[in-house]
């Protein structure tokens, strides 16, 4: 009986191989994609059971199985970017030869689409917490020993927690540890260490509990999610930042990528909506990297101020847009990336429209 796929004809499903040596076992998979790096792989070793998602496109080759002999929580993933070749190296725990790499455990070795693999959470551990604002903190967490785990630029996990015997589940973007880009320096790839930046809210389901943890409790961290893609940036002269309170978040690592990788980009401008002075995220530090990089501007604007501001005020609207977002140079290559409430999001894509930006030259973040 020939089986049925509803896989286009390209997208045929990889397939794995393993070999081994007296102290380590290496897992091979063949994409036969080219683009794959290592944020393409997530790879968590858990009690006993060995899990790899390695993400092609829009559909995840899922390798899940209880492996036959104990490993080092130590794992290297290798990714050849050319051949989009997969490497997992594991370090077995005593010297002896495998038989058989495990049992296979719920869909291991499947190929699905992205959207129906589900959502998988790891045990991360707070590391500390920083007062940003009145209101709003920078979190650490880290990831467990036997996780690989890389949050690609503009797309958030889950996080889980459980509430007096209630499982709550919000999104949050992961954002860097601060703003000071040593331009120089490429971002550090590996990294045990993930920073979220978080608004508590006192009457929320979620946040007013996540503050409450002390260091070194658990917090249950999905894999990542969102459709923001890296591509985006290839080639762009100018990009603009729209964003409202925690609608920052997505675009602190835009930020420093562009500034760092796109050698292209002439122009970021930020504009950051916000109820008071008190309430915006980072200032010092954007104003100190406006005077520091000169192709980076921000404009902070206030939808309740004091009489003391004398800078912008007011609530997304045309002429604030008007004035802000526009090409310096004529058929410039542009992206305008925009996060915040949801009434601001979709106020601010309508007036982008208006101002004649096409859908491919407007990102939006939402869920
Ligand atoms: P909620 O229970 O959702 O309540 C939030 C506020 O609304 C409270 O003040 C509450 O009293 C009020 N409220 C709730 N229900 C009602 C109602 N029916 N009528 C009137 N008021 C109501 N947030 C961040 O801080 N940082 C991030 O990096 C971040 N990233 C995100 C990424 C994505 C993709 C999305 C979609 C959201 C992101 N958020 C982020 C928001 C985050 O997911 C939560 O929505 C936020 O933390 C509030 O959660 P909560 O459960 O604490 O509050
Ligand atoms: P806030 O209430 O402090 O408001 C910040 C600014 O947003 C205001 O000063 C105002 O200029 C603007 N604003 C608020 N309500 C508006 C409305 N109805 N119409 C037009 N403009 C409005 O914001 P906050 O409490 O920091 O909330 C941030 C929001 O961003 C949350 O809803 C959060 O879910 C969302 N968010 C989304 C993502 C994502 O990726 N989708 C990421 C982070 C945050």
């Amino acid at each position: 009986k020939s089986q049925v796929s509803d896989l286009p004809a390209k997208e045929i499903s990889p397939s794995y191989d393993w070999f081994q040596t007296e102290s380590l076992v290496t897992i091979v998979t063949y994409t036969k994609q080219k683009d794959m790096d290592l944020e393409s792989v997530i790879v968590d070793y858990q009690d006993g059971s060995f899990r790899a998602e390695i993400i092609i496109k829009d559909h995840s080759y899922l390798l899940y199985t209880e492996l036959s002999h104990e490993i080092q929580e130590d794992i290297t993933v290798h990714v050849a970017e050319k051949t989009g070749k997969v490497e997992i190296v594991l370090k077995k725990k005593d010297n002896i030869s495998w038989k058989y790499l495990g049992h296979p455990l719920e869909n291991h070795n499947s190929f699905t689409a992205h959207r129906d693999t589900g959502l998988y959470y790891r045990k991360c551990q707070l590391i500390s917490k920083v007062d940003v604002t009145h209101d709003t903190k920078l979190y650490c967490l880290m990831l467990p020993p036997g996780t690989h785990l890389q949050v690609p630029i503009g797309q958030h996990v889950y996080l889980k927690q459980t509430v007096a015997g209630t499982e709550i589940v919000k999104p949050y973007t992961p954002v860097l540890d601060s703003l000071y880009l040593d331009l120089q320096e490429p971002i550090h790839p590996h990294n045990k260490y993930i920073y979220f930046m978080m608004k508590i809210y006192h009457t929320g389901l979620f946040t007013p509990h996540f503050d409450c943890l002390q260091i070194g409790d658990g917090v249950s961290l999905s894999s990542p999610e969102g459709n923001f893609k890296k591509s985006q940036l290839q080639e762009l002269e100018e990009l603009f930042l729209l964003a409202a309170g925690t609608g920052f978040t997505p675009m602190v690592k835009i930020l420093n990528y562009a500034l760092t990788n796109i050698t292209s980009l002439r122009k970021v401008k930020l504009m950051f909506f916000n109820k008071t002075e008190g309430d915006i995220l980072w200032r010092n530090q954007l104003e100190q990297l406006a005077d520091k990089e000169k192709r980076f501007e921000v404009e902070f604007i206030l939808s309740e101020p004091t009489s003391e501001w004398t800078g912008k005020q007011g609530r997304i609207s045309l002429p604030l847009l008007s004035g802000f977002v526009k090409r310096s140079i004529e058929n410039s290559r542009v992206l305008v990336c925009i996060c915040g409430p949801e009434p601001f999001t979709e106020q601010g894509i309508r007036l982008l429209k208006d101002l004649n930006f096409s859908k491919e030259e407007i990102h939006s973040f939402t869920e």
